[in-house]
Protein backbone atom coordinates (compact mmCIF):
# COMPACT_ATOMS: atom_id res chain seq x y z
CA UNK A 1 0.00 0.00 0.00
CA UNK A 2 0.61 3.43 -0.48
CA UNK A 3 0.25 6.77 1.92
CA UNK A 4 -0.08 9.77 0.05
CA UNK A 5 -0.11 13.32 2.08
CA UNK A 6 -1.65 15.93 0.74
CA UNK A 7 -0.01 19.59 1.77
CA UNK A 8 -3.07 22.08 2.07
CA UNK A 9 -1.99 25.73 1.21
CA UNK A 10 -0.06 26.11 -2.21
CA UNK A 11 -0.43 22.75 -3.04
CA UNK A 12 -4.44 22.02 -2.98
CA UNK A 13 -5.42 25.73 -2.36
CA UNK A 14 -4.18 29.20 -3.16
CA UNK A 15 -5.66 30.99 0.05
CA UNK A 16 -5.72 34.15 -1.94
CA UNK A 17 -3.87 35.82 1.74
CA UNK A 18 -6.61 34.88 4.11
CA UNK A 19 -3.99 32.58 5.92
CA UNK A 20 -2.25 35.40 6.87
CA UNK A 21 -5.04 37.55 8.07
CA UNK A 22 -6.54 34.71 9.96
CA UNK A 23 -2.55 34.97 11.71
CA UNK A 24 -3.16 38.49 12.61
CA UNK A 25 -6.88 37.95 13.89
CA UNK A 26 -5.56 35.06 16.20
CA UNK A 27 -2.66 37.03 17.42
CA UNK A 28 -4.54 39.75 18.33
CA UNK A 29 -7.18 37.41 19.98
CA UNK A 30 -4.17 36.15 21.95
CA UNK A 31 -2.33 39.20 22.78
CA UNK A 32 -5.22 41.86 22.87
CA UNK A 33 -3.39 43.97 20.32
CA UNK A 34 -3.54 44.53 16.34
CA UNK A 35 -0.40 42.51 14.52
CA UNK A 36 1.72 45.33 13.33
CA UNK A 37 3.65 42.57 11.40
CA UNK A 38 2.52 40.07 8.70
CA UNK A 39 2.91 36.40 9.43
CA UNK A 40 5.59 34.46 8.11
CA UNK A 41 4.33 31.28 6.79
CA UNK A 42 5.72 29.17 3.46
CA UNK A 43 5.51 25.69 5.14
CA UNK A 44 5.76 26.40 8.54
CA UNK A 45 3.64 24.62 11.37
CA UNK A 46 0.65 27.16 13.17
CA UNK A 47 2.46 27.09 16.16
CA UNK A 48 5.76 27.97 14.58
CA UNK A 49 4.13 30.83 12.98
CA UNK A 50 2.28 31.82 15.65
CA UNK A 51 5.43 31.72 17.93
CA UNK A 52 7.10 34.09 15.21
CA UNK A 53 4.40 36.49 15.34
CA UNK A 54 4.81 36.65 18.81
CA UNK A 55 8.43 36.66 19.01
CA UNK A 56 8.23 39.64 15.98
CA UNK A 57 6.11 42.15 18.49
CA UNK A 58 8.66 42.42 20.84
CA UNK A 59 6.29 40.16 22.75
CA UNK A 60 7.54 36.63 24.43
CA UNK A 61 5.43 33.07 23.85
CA UNK A 62 3.58 32.62 27.48
CA UNK A 63 2.21 29.91 28.67
CA UNK A 64 -1.06 30.76 28.51
CA UNK A 65 -0.64 31.95 24.99
CA UNK A 66 0.35 28.26 24.16
CA UNK A 67 -3.26 27.28 25.88
CA UNK A 68 -4.92 29.56 23.51
CA UNK A 69 -3.15 28.69 20.47
CA UNK A 70 -5.81 25.92 19.13
CA UNK A 71 -8.90 27.67 20.53
CA UNK A 72 -7.37 31.27 18.91
CA UNK A 73 -6.96 29.80 15.27
CA UNK A 74 -10.19 27.98 14.87
CA UNK A 75 -11.97 31.17 15.76
CA UNK A 76 -10.11 33.05 13.73
CA UNK A 77 -10.62 30.85 10.53
CA UNK A 78 -14.25 30.30 11.20
CA UNK A 79 -14.40 34.25 11.17
CA UNK A 80 -12.44 34.34 7.85
CA UNK A 81 -14.32 31.07 5.96
CA UNK A 82 -16.28 33.02 3.72
CA UNK A 83 -13.93 35.90 2.68
CA UNK A 84 -11.45 32.42 2.19
CA UNK A 85 -14.63 31.44 -0.08
CA UNK A 86 -14.01 34.44 -2.11
CA UNK A 87 -10.75 35.25 -2.30
CA UNK A 88 -8.88 31.51 -2.16
CA UNK A 89 -9.75 29.05 -4.92
CA UNK A 90 -8.69 25.14 -5.43
CA UNK A 91 -5.74 24.95 -7.24
CA UNK A 92 -6.16 23.37 -10.91
CA UNK A 93 -5.83 19.19 -10.90
CA UNK A 94 -6.39 18.81 -7.21
CA UNK A 95 -9.67 17.10 -7.02
CA UNK A 96 -9.33 15.56 -10.34
CA UNK A 97 -5.98 14.12 -8.68
CA UNK A 98 -7.43 13.01 -5.97
CA UNK A 99 -10.43 11.22 -7.38
CA UNK A 100 -7.96 9.68 -9.72
CA UNK A 101 -6.13 8.33 -6.47
CA UNK A 102 -9.08 7.17 -5.01
CA UNK A 103 -9.71 4.44 -7.42
CA UNK A 104 -7.35 2.85 -6.28
CA UNK A 105 -7.42 0.18 -3.56
CA UNK A 106 -3.71 0.29 -2.85
CA UNK A 107 -3.67 3.99 -2.23
CA UNK A 108 -5.03 5.76 1.22
CA UNK A 109 -4.43 9.84 0.83
CA UNK A 110 -4.74 12.07 3.84
CA UNK A 111 -3.11 15.74 4.52
CA UNK A 112 0.27 16.56 6.15
CA UNK A 113 -0.50 20.22 6.94
CA UNK A 114 1.38 22.97 9.45
CA UNK A 115 -1.99 24.18 9.80
CA UNK A 116 -4.21 22.89 12.97
CA UNK A 117 -6.67 20.27 12.14
CA UNK A 118 -10.07 22.18 12.28
CA UNK A 119 -8.20 24.64 9.88
CA UNK A 120 -6.98 22.36 7.31
CA UNK A 121 -10.52 21.26 7.13
CA UNK A 122 -12.26 24.28 6.85
CA UNK A 123 -9.94 25.00 3.77
CA UNK A 124 -10.11 21.96 2.24
CA UNK A 125 -14.21 21.83 2.65
CA UNK A 126 -14.69 25.18 1.64
CA UNK A 127 -13.27 23.91 -2.07
CA UNK A 128 -14.77 20.29 -1.85
CA UNK A 129 -11.32 18.70 -1.32
CA UNK A 130 -11.86 17.14 1.64
CA UNK A 131 -13.80 13.58 0.37
CA UNK A 132 -11.47 10.94 -0.28
CA UNK A 133 -9.43 11.67 2.35
CA UNK A 134 -8.82 9.99 5.61
CA UNK A 135 -8.67 12.55 8.10
CA UNK A 136 -8.15 10.00 10.65
CA UNK A 137 -4.35 8.92 9.71
CA UNK A 138 -3.57 12.60 8.72
CA UNK A 139 -0.97 14.94 10.68
CA UNK A 140 -1.36 18.51 11.45
CA UNK A 141 0.33 21.50 13.27
CA UNK A 142 -1.90 20.65 16.72
CA UNK A 143 0.08 17.29 16.35
CA UNK A 144 3.53 18.63 16.71
CA UNK A 145 5.31 22.12 16.05
CA UNK A 146 8.37 20.39 13.85
CA UNK A 147 6.92 19.24 10.36
CA UNK A 148 9.26 16.64 9.99
CA UNK A 149 8.04 14.95 13.14
CA UNK A 150 4.37 14.90 10.77
CA UNK A 151 5.92 12.35 8.62
CA UNK A 152 5.95 9.84 11.29
CA UNK A 153 2.75 10.65 13.30
CA UNK A 154 0.72 9.62 9.92
CA UNK A 155 2.04 6.99 9.02
CA UNK A 156 1.69 5.29 12.94
CA UNK A 157 -2.00 6.57 12.14
CA UNK A 158 -2.05 5.00 8.63
CA UNK A 159 -0.25 1.15 9.70
CA UNK A 160 -2.33 1.16 13.05
CA UNK A 161 -6.09 1.82 10.47
CA UNK A 162 -4.82 -0.39 7.72
CA UNK A 163 -2.75 -2.80 9.27
CA UNK A 164 0.30 -2.26 6.80
CA UNK A 165 3.65 -0.97 7.02
CA UNK A 166 4.27 2.51 6.12
CA UNK A 167 7.60 3.95 5.92
CA UNK A 168 9.98 6.03 3.56
CA UNK A 169 9.27 3.60 0.69
CA UNK A 170 5.34 4.14 0.31
CA UNK A 171 4.91 6.88 1.36
CA UNK A 172 4.64 10.55 -0.51
CA UNK A 173 4.12 13.91 0.59
CA UNK A 174 2.91 15.99 -1.87
CA UNK A 175 3.40 19.99 -1.42
CA UNK A 176 4.95 22.95 -2.82
CA UNK A 177 7.44 24.25 -0.10
CA UNK A 178 10.94 23.71 0.80
CA UNK A 179 9.83 22.57 4.28
CA UNK A 180 7.93 19.75 2.82
CA UNK A 181 10.62 18.80 1.22
CA UNK A 182 12.81 19.02 4.47
CA UNK A 183 9.69 16.95 6.25
CA UNK A 184 9.87 14.50 3.84
CA UNK A 185 13.23 13.80 3.42
CA UNK A 186 14.33 14.06 7.06
CA UNK A 187 10.87 12.32 8.07
CA UNK A 188 10.87 9.09 5.66
CA UNK A 189 8.58 9.98 2.76
CA UNK A 190 9.22 10.65 -1.04
CA UNK A 191 8.32 14.11 -2.08
CA UNK A 192 6.57 15.24 -5.44
CA UNK A 193 6.81 19.03 -5.81
CA UNK A 194 4.54 21.27 -7.13
CA UNK A 195 5.30 24.98 -7.95
CA UNK A 196 2.36 26.86 -7.16
CA UNK A 197 3.25 27.69 -4.09
CA UNK A 198 6.58 30.10 -3.33
CA UNK A 199 9.41 27.98 -3.91
CA UNK A 200 11.12 27.17 -7.51
CA UNK A 201 11.49 23.85 -9.29
CA UNK A 202 15.28 24.24 -8.97
CA UNK A 203 15.05 24.93 -4.82
CA UNK A 204 12.65 21.99 -4.81
CA UNK A 205 14.51 19.55 -6.86
CA UNK A 206 18.02 20.67 -4.53
CA UNK A 207 16.53 19.94 -1.47
CA UNK A 208 15.52 16.65 -2.44
CA UNK A 209 12.07 16.37 -4.37
CA UNK A 210 12.06 13.26 -6.44
CA UNK A 211 10.24 15.21 -9.05
CA UNK A 212 8.36 18.33 -9.60
CA UNK A 213 4.92 19.68 -11.71
CA UNK A 214 4.43 22.83 -12.63
CA UNK A 215 0.58 22.03 -10.97
CA UNK A 216 -1.48 19.22 -10.15
CA UNK A 217 -3.12 19.46 -13.60
CA UNK A 218 -1.26 15.89 -15.11
CA UNK A 219 -3.61 13.48 -13.68
CA UNK A 220 -1.47 10.90 -15.09
CA UNK A 221 2.09 11.64 -14.98
CA UNK A 222 1.33 12.42 -11.43
CA UNK A 223 -0.64 8.74 -10.67
CA UNK A 224 2.91 7.52 -12.34
CA UNK A 225 4.80 9.54 -9.98
CA UNK A 226 2.87 8.39 -6.61
CA UNK A 227 3.17 4.61 -8.01
CA UNK A 228 6.72 4.81 -8.77
CA UNK A 229 8.25 4.52 -5.16
CA UNK A 230 6.59 1.29 -4.65
MG1 LIG B 1 2.16 24.57 1.37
Amino acid sequence: MILVLWDVDGTLINNGGVSKEMYAAAFEILSGQPARVKARTDGRTDPEIMRDLIEQHGLEQTSEHVAQLHSALAAAMRAKADVLRKRGYAQPGGREAIDALMQRSDIVQSVLSGNIRDNAYIKLSTFDLHEGLDWEVGAFGSDANHRPSLVKIAQERASASYGAEFGPVNTVLIGDTLRDVRAGVEGGARVIAVTTGVDSAEDLTREGAQIVFRDLTNTVALLDAVLQVS
